[in-house]
């Protein structure tokens, strides 16, 4: 009873019998809280470019990297490439403004009009990733196909970078996530702008906040065709967005198959509870519970 106690509390994410669920932080820099994280499942890289009127330097990068690497020695730190755009606007690469900025040129389709930001980029994470001895992966937001998953791992590779995935936020991207899987080595689901666009509500309109529920069945179908492409292919699907913080959709995602969860390090302790006082089955069972459920209340009581 005592080690069962100390798993809930500290330690890596598992079941009640021992099914593993990576916990990993969210961060924006090396300052944010890291307690009781196993990794980092997604580092923001946005920070460094706001206020700024142009993208930053090689050097200034590194050193911004390696400081977070270097907090997490010998574990998992996914990098995010640059997401700017829409609610993440930045001046310098904006200025013209765009009728619809969600659905306009931002995330990895920045690349395609300044390949040089996305480089610069991608050499100063593998610059620091081989000094600092964290294992680095990167991946890149808003990819809605396979070309453009495959073209990430090809530019990733070239800046020697052993480990690229990508993120699914875009339906499309959940639709196609087999095929997506084959020419990457993982993907990362981003509930927040996954609810987005599968529900056309705008993630920034509170009064929208019943569409963008995660538990929503589109969302929940979404995600278990990913957790399904993860199966097939043997690689691994993590969640980063919102929805990994809730305790009782953790459980869910557990039974979906999802390998890893990201999050604000705050919410760890709470999703590395509710885990532990399940068995993989009962995860599973309310996998399938919350699968079969007609709305987002019905999927929400069928977990309980
Ligand atoms: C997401 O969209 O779920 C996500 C994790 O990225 P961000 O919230 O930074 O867009
Ligand atoms: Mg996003």
């Amino acid at each position: 009873a005592r080690r069962a106690r100390l798993s809930a509390t500290s330690g890596p994410g598992r079941t009640s019998d021992g099914h593993p669920v990576a916990l990993l932080a969210n961060v924006g820099s090396a300052e944010d809280h890291l307690d009781g994280a196993e990794g980092i499942g997604l580092f923001r890289t946005e920070l460094r470019y706001l206020d700024r009127t142009e993208a930053p330097g090689f050097d200034e990068q590194v050193e911004a990297y390696t400081r977070v690497f270097r907090a997490m020695p010998g574990r998992k730190v996914v990098v995010r490439t640059l997401d700017a755009g829409a609610d993440k606007p930045l001046p310098f690469l904006f200025a013209d403004g765009e009728p619809n900025p969600a659905l306009g040129v931002r995330g990895l389709r920045v690349a395609r009009r300044h390949p040089e930001i996305l480089r610069v980029q991608l050499d100063a994470i593998a610059t620091a990733a081989s000094a600092a001895g964290a294992d680095v992966a990167v991946m890149a937001p808003m990819v809605a196909t396979v070309a453009e998953a495959a073209g990430f791992v090809a530019r990733c590779r070239a800046a020697g970078i052993a480990k690229a995935g990508v993120m699914v936020e875009i339906p499309a991207a959940a639709l196609r996530a087999r095929p997506i899987l084959e020419v990457v080595d993982f993907i990362s689901v981003g509930t927040n702008d996954l609810s987005q666009y599968t529900l056309a509500a705008d993630r920034q309109c509170a009064e929208l906040a019943e569409l963008l529920d995660p538990w929503q069945p589109a969302l929940l179908d979404l995600l278990a065709m990913c957790a399904r492409a993860g199966a097939e292919t043997g690689k691994p699907v993590g969640v980063c967005g919102e929805a990994a913080a809730d305790p009782a959709l953790a459980v869910v995602l557990a039974g979906l198959g999802i390998d890893s969860l990201s999050m604000s390090a705050r919410a760890i302790p709470a999703v590395r509870e509710a885990l532990a006082a399940r068995t993989f089955a009962e995860c599973r069972a309310a996998a399938a519970a919350a699968l079969a459920a007609g709305d987002a209340e019905g999927a929400r009581a069928a977990v309980g």
